[in-house]
């Protein structure tokens, strides 16, 4: 088999054709047909759990099936006569255009801006990102599929970035931007963090190569193995014990207080204190729309407005 993965498989429409609204539907599509051409089967799950597809290949269980073998048909392996065995992927598409830098890296580097929050990262071996670039260059789109044991391995790696990336305020509350993820224009491959001196090579990850990633029966045959190792990474990464120590000396003190015998007296006297400045010195309308609102369910505040 020699087409592209992937490639685009709509005749009639270029993939950065497709607008806001319909964006993710056609981009969600694109990739389950690329998956389609290579053996997978793809499901679509019913609910949002943050998974987009889920994807099954039958393959070899001892490893004869290749990365691009279309199984679909198939019950034995070609080569050793063996069942097949199906594999599962669980798969959450981020879809991006490419947008320009401003300063230095303008005509050197396009980035691709995404957001992963701290509950995008299940610690099951299975579980994959896929960022897909719909306008990689004007007739090419590029995918980047990163089983979440690689993300780790990545940020355990070089482990300043993962500092900034999992540490952030913003990455527990899933709205940080991270603008590191590149394309460099005249080498056309995809890079991590550019600076004026370096920049981290991702081919690994781009189209085919990610897909010979995910097909590693290593992710199934020793899941154990590589789920605890990935939850490891995960504790390390998300309580780097530097920036940990600072937030722990603060908020020490404070559960040390709820602790002591009289905290239950000590909280109702300040909640009402906390009420009675409510009344008296908030306008009326904000009173009004809090005494309807989700303040609501709190029973101490039922008569708020009164
Ligand atoms: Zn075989």
């Amino acid at each position: 088999m020699a087409i592209r993965f992937p490639t685009n498989p709509y005749e009639d429409v270029l993939p950065s054709e497709f607008n806001k609204s319909n964006k993710k539907h056609a981009s969600e599509f694109f990739i389950a047909e690329n998956f389609k051409q290579y053996g997978w089967f793809v499901y679509e799950p019913f609910t949002d759990t943050g998974i987009d597809r889920i994807i099954q290949k039958k393959v070899c269980p001892d490893g004869h099936t290749e990365y691009n073998d279309d199984t679909r048909q198939k019950k034995q392996c070609s080569k050793c006569s063996k069942d097949l065995m199906k594999i599962t992927r669980f798969v959450q598409i981020k879809t991006r255009e490419l947008k320009d830098h401003d300063g230095w890296k303008k005509d050197k580097y396009k980035y691709f801006g995404f957001t992963l929050s701290s509950a995008d990262f299940k610690t099951d071996p299975r579980y994959v990102f896929l960022l897909y670039s719909d306008n990689t260059t004007k007739e090419d789109q590029d995918v980047l599929i990163i089983p979440i044991s690689d993300f780790f391995d990545f940020f355990t790696k070089h482990k300043s970035l993962g500092q900034s990336f999992f540490s952030t305020t913003s990455f527990r509350q899933g709205n940080g931007k991270i603008n590191d993820l590149n394309y460099n224009l005249s080498t056309k491959s995809w890079v991590y963090h550019p600076t004026t001196k370096s920049e981290i090579n991702l081919d690994d990850f781009v189209n085919e190569s990610g897909l010979k990633k995910i097909s590693d029966l290593r992710l199934d045959n020793e899941k154990q193995t590589v789920q605890e190792k990935l939850t490891e990474q995960k504790l390390a990464l998300y309580f780097d014990p530097v920036k940990w120590n600072k937030n722990v000396k603060m908020v020490q003190p404070i559960l040390d207080g709820r602790l002591k015998k009289d905290y239950p007296e000590k909280l109702k006297i300040q909640r009402e204190k906390q009420l009675k400045s409510f009344k008296e010195e908030l306008p009326k309308e904000l009173k009004t729309s809090i005494a309807q609102g989700y303040l609501i369910k709190f029973k101490e505040l039922r008569d708020f407005a009164n």
